[in-house]
C-alpha cells in the first residue's frame, strides 16, 4: 500500500507539473540572452557616470555582466555646442525581455538625473542604449534592435569591436549581415580615442 501511494502521488505530479511550467515560461524566459548595451554621458564628470552607470547596470534583476570595454572619449554628434562624450559598451546576459531590460536602463537614466529636452543629441548626464539583444530584430514603438544608428557611429562600433570582433549583426537581409570588424573597419574614426586604462 505504501508503495501505491507514493506511486499514486508522483503521477499527480507529474500531471500538474506541465501546464505550471508553461505559465512560469510565459512570465519568465528561462534562456538567457546576450544584449549589448551602449553608454553615453557629457554631463557632470562623465567618467563617474559612466562608471556609476556600470555599478547600477550590475544590479539589474536576472542579468550579469559578462564583457566591459575601455571607455572611449568622443566628440559630439549633431550640435557642437558641448563638451566631449565619455563612451562605452558593455555586454550584458539576461533573462529578461527586451523592454524590460529598457525600462531597467531608463530608471538608471532617470535616477542619474537624465532631463529628456526636445533637441536631440543634446548634452545628456547619461545614455544608455540597447545596441544589440541576441539576434533579435525589433521595430515596436519604444525599441528599435539592432540601435538604428550603430553602424555609423564610431563611439558605438569600436568599443564593441574591442568586446565582440566576431560578432554578426542580424538582418532579414543577408548581405548586410556584416560582423562588427567589417563595420568598424569602414567607419572613418577620427573623431574618438580609447582612453588608456586607469
Ligand atoms: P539616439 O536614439 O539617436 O541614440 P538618444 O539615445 O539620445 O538618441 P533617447 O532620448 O535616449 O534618444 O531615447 C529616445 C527613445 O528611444 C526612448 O524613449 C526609447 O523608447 C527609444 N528607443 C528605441 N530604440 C532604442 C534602443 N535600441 N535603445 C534605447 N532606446 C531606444
Ligand atoms: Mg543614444
Ligand atoms: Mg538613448
Amino acid at each position: 500500500p505504501m508503495l501505491a501511494s507514493v506511486v499514486h502521488q508522483e503521477n499527480v505530479v507529474a500531471l500538474t507539473k506541465a501546464p505550471m511550467t508553461q505559465t512560469l515560461n510565459k512570465k519568465m524566459k528561462s534562456v538567457s540572452t546576450i544584449a549589448y548595451i551602449g553608454l553615453g554621458s557629457n554631463l557632470s564628470q562623465p567618467i563617474k557616470q559612466v562608471q556609476s552607470a556600470i555599478s547600477e547596470i550590475e544590479k539589474i534583476a536576472q542579468s550579469n555582466i559578462v564583457n566591459v570595454s575601455s571607455l572611449y572619449l568622443s566628440k559630439p554628434m549633431g550640435p557642437q555646442d558641448q563638451d566631449d562624450y565619455i563612451n562605452a559598451v558593455l555586454a550584458i546576459e539576461t533573462t529578461l525581455t527586451p523592454l524590460e531590460l529598457l525600462d531597467a536602463l531608463q530608471d538608471i537614466e532617470n535616477k542619474a538625473g537624465r532631463v529628456r529636452k526636445e533637441n536631440r543629441w543634446g548634452a545628456r548626464i547619461l545614455d544608455l542604449d540597447i545596441i544589440l539583444f541576441g539576434n533579435e530584430i525589433i521595430n515596436s514603438e519604444r525599441l528599435i534592435v539592432p540601435h538604428y544608428g550603430m553602424k555609423e557611429r564610431e563611439f558605438v562600433l569600436l568599443p564593441l569591436a574591442e568586446i565582440a570582433a566576431n560578432l554578426i549583426l542580424p538582418s532579414p537581409k543577408v548581405t548586410d549581415r556584416k560582423s562588427v570588424k567589417l563595420l568598424s573597419q569602414n567607419i572613418a574614426n577620427n573623431s574618438i580615442v580609447k582612453l588608456p586604462l586607469n
